[in-house]
């Protein structure tokens, strides 16, 4: 049986982010990317965070800081505290390298750029 998705959404990872994560499927709404692009942390999907990320910010992108930064922490869960139609408030659970806990809190905005959503940026709390 597969396990339930890194989003926390209660169905499978297959059914859920993976879907978007391996592009055959677009997510239909802001929080359905924000939620696949948690799990795409959780699974290590740089080249999805990357492709999700929008065009102008993406060229200040590092794939091998979001490669660090996804393997060096243990994904715990998330929270989606409110979401509208561009934007996602959400805390993110993690373990860092030393096992400490840590939430990371932000308030994302979204766009729609060539038909899809993406990741534009994000307050910080
Ligand atoms: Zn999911």
């Amino acid at each position: 049986m597969d396990v339930n998705c890194y989003c926390g959404s209660k169905i499978s990872f297959q059914e859920c982010c993976h879907k978007y994560i391996n592009s055959k499927q677009n997510p239909l709404s802001a929080e359905a990317l924000m939620r696949s692009r948690y799990s795409a942390y959780a699974t290590q999907a740089v080249d999805y965070l990357v492709a999700t990320t929008a065009f102008l910010q993406r060229q200040l992108l590092s794939k091998k800081d979001i490669l660090e930064w996804s393997q060096s922490n243990e994904w715990n869960k998330l929270e989606i505290i409110e979401t509208t139609l561009n934007t996602v408030e959400f805390k993110a659970f993690y373990t860092d390298l030393y096992h400490e806990s840590h939430i990371h809190h932000e308030k994302s905005t979204f766009s729609i750029e060539d038909g899809k959503w993406c990741y534009v940026d994000g307050e910080f709390y």
